[in-house]
């Protein structure tokens, strides 16, 4: 065993030769140094596999910091972390950071890695205060950690200290890239920020703090007029405090900010315009918005208000006809359901069976995707567990043509 500990230790000792000796090198043609070529990567992986524990940190203590051999340690340390080595990643950060001869801002990266292994250990309490230490600095460094802390306090639902490190990193920055133009990977922190102002109202409205709640909403919509979230939360808050009106008119906005959201606003709109006795005019607006935005939800709401007033065969004709210009297969369950109430004997029994196929159909597409990568689910989610945007999952059962 030892034979073998030896020789391991004298091949990761050759690897990190290597390496160096390449980092070096690009150094020499000033190209950035701080990747490691993956070829590098690779063989180390390929060691780590084959090493026993005692090789490792046999090397960890051997090999001198200093700055030259600085991004090995670190390499490896990352390497570790990735490989879900977190103990041990965190050991030989640790150990950087007991040598203060290094220069700050090489110190400063080492704090860096520290984080991110504390992040992986689901320590976020040390995360969190090695990055705050790190947003005191300037550059790419601090916009690298606030992305950090975002993270952290998106995860533990700190809401408060989201908005106030998101207000902070306004404006023009994204959440990914490490561009500071607007123009990076990521979506705008401008639209995090408003949702995070979005769960904190939610918060307050649950407390019964409604004018805390109705306070951030209206914050939010002033610094971000298209957030139908902020629209849809207001509309609550509005009808929970028994301003219909006022509900009414914040629901309303969702037509011009995206009518693709207007039928999670349909149900309360409903209560609202019942407890005004103006139900006819809510009929007639979303007839309006079905036609400037076609959307086989809406239609099935408008087709609704239409067997309300009119009877079955009205609201037959009336999704027919929409069905003509939009198919959609919830439309048509719908319409078979319309027919099945007004027929009898065997033609009964036959739509008996095309409405259980039809929904058995409906039933195997998901009812809400997210625009940006495609994550589905059976229900509205603001944040998006697949990319990390917020506000990108839509009913995609509303839409023309589902
Ligand atoms: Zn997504």
């Amino acid at each position: 065993v030892a034979v073998n500990d030896l020789f391991v230790f004298l091949l990761l000792f050759a690897a990190i030769g290597i390496g160096w000796f390449l980092g070096r090198r690009q150094a020499q043609a000033k190209l950035q140094t701080a990747d490691f070529p993956s070829q590098y990567y690779r063989g180390l992986n390929y060691l780590l596999d084959g090493r026993s524990d005692g090789a490792v940190d046999a090397f960890i203590e051997a090999l001198e910091v200093n700055s030259e051999t600085l991004d090995t340690h670190i390499a490896l340390g990352n390497l570790l972390r990735k490989r879900g080595e977190v103990e041990r990643a965190i050991r030989v950060h640790q150990n950087l950071l007991a040598r203060p001869s290094l220069p700050r801002h090489r110190l400063h990266e080492a704090h860096l890695e520290l984080a991110r292994d504390y992040i992986s250990a689901g320590l976020l309490d040390r995360a969190e205060r090695l990055l705050l230490d790190l947003c005191g600095e300037a550059g790419s460094l601090r916009a690298t950690a606030q992305r950090h802390l975002l993270d952290i306090y998106r995860s533990e639902r700190e809401w408060q200290q989201a908005i106030a490190v998101a207000t902070d990193m306004l404006p023009r920055k994204t959440l990914l890239g490490n561009s500071t133009e607007g123009a990076g990977p990521g979506q705008a922190v401008s639209i995090a920020l408003s949702h995070f102002r979005c769960e904190l109202a939610r918060e307050k409205l649950e407390s019964g703090e409604i004018q805390a709640a109705r306070n951030l909403l209206r914050e939010t919509l002033q610094q971000e007029p298209g957030c139908v979230r902020a629209s849809l939360m207001l509309g609550e808050v509005e009808h929970v405090s028994g301003n219909y009106r006022q509900a009414i008119k914040a629901l309303r906005a969702i037509r011009r900010q995206d009518p693709g959201y207007l039928t999670e606003a349909v149900g309360l709109l409903r209560q609202c315009h019942a407890q005004l006795g103006e139900e006819v005019e809510l009929a007639r607006w979303l007839l309006e918005c079905v036609q400037d935005a076609p959307s086989s939800l809406l239609v099935l709401a408008v087709a609704e208000d239409v067997q309300q007033a009119e009877g079955i065969q009205a609201a037959s004709a009336f999704l027919a006809a929409q069905l003509a210009d939009n198919p959609s297969l919830w439309g048509v369950g719908r319409l078979i359901g319309l027919q099945r109430g007004a027929s009898q004997g065997s033609a009964r029994e036959d739509l008996d069976v095309l409405q259980i196929l039809v929904d058995r159909l409906s039933a195997q597409s998901p009812a809400y995707r997210c625009d940006h990568c495609g994550y589905s689910s059976r229900k509205l989610h603001w944040f998006c567990p697949g990319c990390k945007y917020w506000g990108t999952i839509k009913n995609i059962r509303g839409a023309a043509l589902d």
